[in-house]
């Protein structure tokens, strides 16, 4: 622990990024949600069109659901280091290789966060690989995916392209795979820029 979470556990006591319970200095976690987010099963399959492998770290529920949310909408960052330990620690070494590149955010909606979640995710995977971050995506138009149903959402993917050339290997990530449109939408842009093999890496899928 630095000098800077000892200060900040003083001023106020680590909450759970889960629950809101308290938990130990330094955690994103309390005991119980860690112990219920190490029983969840990873998600693995042949992915949506246009991904070679999509590799998920746990389906988009309890407290896998809720760390989504906190990094999501409460812009709490230790959740993405967490995140990407449960990426690099569990995804199957032979999906690893590859440079990594973020799910792009849609411009209004990072303007208004302030930051990206699938960007912080994705560096932060890419520090722990020693591989390098790419960002060689960007997404067009309004692309607003929250509070879409889920049929509008299949039926207009979000418009993404290149905006440099791909890395032949790619490993795509983002935090929840819905209907995988976004992935794919990705997917395309990067096939046309140079990529030749996919691997989708996301810490939660619904099903
Ligand atoms: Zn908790």
């Amino acid at each position: 622990m630095d000098l800077l979470q000892i200060a900040s556990s003083l001023l106020a006591p680590p909450l759970c990024a889960a629950c809101g319970r308290g938990c130990r200095a330094g955690a994103v976690l309390c005991t119980r949600c860690s112990r219920a987010l190490a029983t969840a099963t990873p998600i693995f399959s042949g992915g949506p069109h246009g991904i070679d492998r999509a590799w998920s770290s746990a389906p988009h529920d309890g407290v896998a659901r809720s760390l989504v949310g906190a990094l999501k909408f409460r812009r709490l960052l230790p959740v993405a280091e967490l995140m990407a330990d449960r990426i690099h620690w569990l995804a199957p070494g032979h999906l690893l290789g590859g440079v990594v590149v973020g799910v792009p955010a849609a411009p209004p909606r990072l303007r208004r966060r302030g930051f990206d979640p699938a960007g912080e995710l994705a560096a932060a995977l890419a520090a722990r690989l020693g591989t390098e971050l790419a960002p060689c995506l960007a997404r067009r138009g309004l692309g607003h995916q929250v509070g879409r149903r889920r049929a509008e959402r299949i039926g207009r993917p979000p418009q993404i392209e290149a905006i440099a050339e791909s890395p032949r290997s790619v490993l795509l990530i983002d935090d929840v795979l819905t209907t995988g449109a976004t992935l794919t939408s990705c997917a395309m842009a990067l096939r046309d820029a140079g990529a030749r093999r996919v691997v989708a890496l996301t810490f939660t899928r619904r099903l």
